[in-house]
């Protein structure tokens, strides 16, 4: 039995974050997959940082699975409406960057990730949208452009062979101390509950180290959930033909 172990919103704006739950991981020999923004709120274009991809591409030539992590990862320029506010209730301070986008708007922003990404040198396995939101339209679009992999907030997708794991995910919110504090009381809850749940995800944010109680419970949790099961790449999901094969082709646009 492993864990599914993953460091989100890896982008230069939060590049020494970053290096820190890297090396969290890679001291209890773990190696997290790392979900990447090429834009993060519309600054800090990855090919602005070329140091910093070199960083990237250098941790996948260590073994990390590359996901893109939506394009800018907030919500500037798309208006909620009734239903989205509905579905990210208390889930997420404007980060659902995708939570509004239908198919196409999808699927353009998508590609337009996996262009830049493929210049770049980084190779993605799949897509996780911006605070787990995303519409139907947003699986559809991965579907249309090969990726295999999509996850949301209890869900992975393996897309090229029409199955779906419910996978309960253990993560942290720091944003205030009393969320912080309820971050750490429902990470205990899920080693309780959960330990031996058969697909279990682990995600990091760089946020999480910003409060001194998320902080502790990460080191905690990390402790004695690599103790018990190990981390294993998401491509182990994917039965063997797929799981060595191009993650996509190269978009062409929309
Ligand atoms: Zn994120």
């Amino acid at each position: 039995m492993s864990v599914l172990l993953s460091i989100h919103d890896v982008t230069p704006a939060w590049r020494s974050h970053v290096d820190e739950l890297w090396a969290l991981c890679r001291a209890r020999h773990a190696t997290p997959a790392l979900l990447v923004v090429p834009q993060w709120h519309g600054e800090w274009p990855l090919e602005s940082h070329p140091d910093y991809v070199a960083w990237v591409r250098a941790r996948a030539a260590d073994g990390a699975e590359l996901f893109l992590h939506g394009e800018r990862h907030d919500e500037v320029g798309s208006p909620r409406g009734l239903r989205d506010q509905w579905h990210a209730l208390g889930r997420t301070d404007r980060e659902g960057e995708f939570l509004t986008l239908d198919h196409d708007a999808a699927r353009v922003r998508i590609a337009r990730g996996l262009a830049r990404f493929h210049a770049l040198g980084l190779h993605a396995i799949g897509f996780v949208p911006p605070a787990w939101l995303c519409r139907d339209g947003t699986r559809t679009a991965c579907q249309s452009l090969d990726l295999p992999l999509l996850e949301d907030a209890g869900t992975v997708h393996l897309l090229a062979e029409g199955r779906a794991l419910a996978s309960p995910v253990l993560r942290w919110s720091g944003r205030t101390t009393l969320r912080a504090r309820g971050s750490a009381v429902q990470a205990a809850w899920r080693w309780r509950t959960q330990r031996n749940a058969p697909c279990f995800r682990i995600a990091l944010h760089p946020m999480d180290l910003e409060h001194p109680v998320t902080r502790q419970s990460v080191i905690d949790e990390l402790d004695r959930w690599l103790a018990h099961r190990p981390a294993a790449p998401y491509a182990s999901l994917l039965t063997p033909t797929r799981a060595g094969a191009p993650a996509q082709r190269v978009p062409t646009g929309s």
